[in-house]
């Protein structure tokens, strides 16, 4: 919240500025897209489950559809030749968009440094939030979830139409 301007202060009203609203509308409400390929898609199975509950951040829908989600959460080991059909989802999703890479896999390779294997999904898209583990707990995916509503909630409503926003998504060759 912001200062009231002079005049418009006391009960009843309340100053602030619109992207302000509209990042704390966006922070509790965010959908979502699992893209779970191996062990660590179970941890958010239990994750979306009553005991830890997702569902407590507004994240309880979730979008099977990239056109209709805002957070593309990656889970599991990502071989390259699945890379392209991930960056492709990617593509599919409507600005703005987060991305999380949940455990070691999604984030570095983890153990798997083969030929095979992408070595971190950073390679072919870029990346808001990285969740340590191998397989990282629920606690730590919730973890993860919170810093993305830190960054949705403190983001400029310009940001995305700025010179290194677009540099940023140049570099991985997106227009
Ligand atoms: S980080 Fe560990 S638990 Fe997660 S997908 Fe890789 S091997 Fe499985």
């Amino acid at each position: 919240m912001t200062e009231a301007p002079p005049g418009i202060e006391g009960p009843g009203f309340v100053a602030t500025s619109l992207d302000k609203v509209i990042g704390l509308a966006r922070s509790n409400s965010i959908w979502p897209l699992p893209f779970a390929t191996s062990c660590c898609g179970i941890e958010f199975m239990a994750t979306m489950g009553a005991n830890y509950d997702l569902a407590r951040f507004g994240s309880e829908r979730l979008s099977f559809s990239p056109r209709q989600a805002d957070l593309l959460m990656v889970m599991g080991t990502i071989a390259k030749k699945m890379g392209p059909v991930l960056r492709q989802v990617y593509l599919q999703m409507a600005e703005p968009r987060w991305v999380i890479a949940v455990g070691a896999c999604a984030s570095s390779g983890g153990i798997f440094d083969t030929y095979s294997v992408l070595q971190g999904i950073d390679r072919v898209i870029p990346v808001d939030v990285y969740v340590p583990g191998c397989p990282p707990r629920p606690e730590q995916i919730i973890d993860g979830v919170m810093r993305i509503q830190d960054l949705v909630k403190n983001e400029s409503l310009r940001r995305r139409n700025s010179a290194e926003y677009k540099q940023l998504l140049a570099g991985y060759g997106i227009q």
